[in-house]
């Protein structure tokens, strides 16, 4: 695993995703070196990172140049980036010329999420993963709504990782989350 200290950050960029919450969405994607992945929202590269390392191919999409922008440099500076292509444009538009995806994440949606669900349905292969992250309580329903709708069985997990700092006269929790990460799989 990468780790959050060494991603290069930028204030108009959410993210880092933070590594424990990359390690369970890697787990539940079941990723291999044959998917093709899709990034949807990926800011600061996060994730498109961890599954360059680990996927056949890596489509990175967001509506913010300089998120694009600070993905590019976090793959160079990882090493990483030969297989992710990078499009700077909403993941609704993007995502109609994409087909055969085995893994979908959507990290970021504005107000697409649904339009954005509609596409990666029907661009996505059978047995293909579709992954949420959501912080706010509205995207949490809509993505559940809206998979029930499409016929999937989703589920839901709320991570809430704290992570110790070692002070002088004892060990301090700091919380990092919480995110929730809601999955589904076609059948
Ligand atoms: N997982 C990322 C953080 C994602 S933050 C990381 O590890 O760095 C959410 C991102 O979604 C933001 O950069 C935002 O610009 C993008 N976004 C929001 N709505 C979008 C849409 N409709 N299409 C594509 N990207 C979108």
């Amino acid at each position: 695993m990468l780790e959050d200290k060494d991603f290069i950050k930028s204030c108009d960029v959410p993210g880092p995703t933070k590594e424990a919450i990359r390690a369970i969405i890697l787990y539940k994607s079941e990723v291999s070196n044959t998917d093709k992945v899709v990034d949807c929202g990926c800011g600061t590269g996060g994730i498109t990172c961890e599954f360059s390392q680990r996927a056949r191919e890596v489509i990175s999409i967001d509506t913010n140049p300089e998120a694009i922008e600070v993905c590019r440099r976090n793959l160079e500076k990882f090493g990483l980036g030969d297989n992710v292509t990078l499009i700077n444009d909403n993941g609704s538009n993007a995502l109609k010329d994409i087909d055969n995806i085995d893994i979908a994440i959507v990290g970021g949606s504005g107000r697409e999420l649904e339009n954005i669900l509609d596409v990666i349905h029907e661009k996505l292969n059978p047995k293909g993963r579709i992954i949420i992250t959501a912080i706010l309580v509205d995207t949490k329903v809509e993505a559940i709504n809206k998979l029930k709708e499409l016929g999937y069985n989703p589920k839901i997990m709320e991570a809430n990782v704290s992570n110790g700092r070692v002070l002088d006269r004892g060990i301090m929790m700091i919380s990092e989350n919480p995110i929730a990460i809601i999955t589904a799989k076609k059948r």
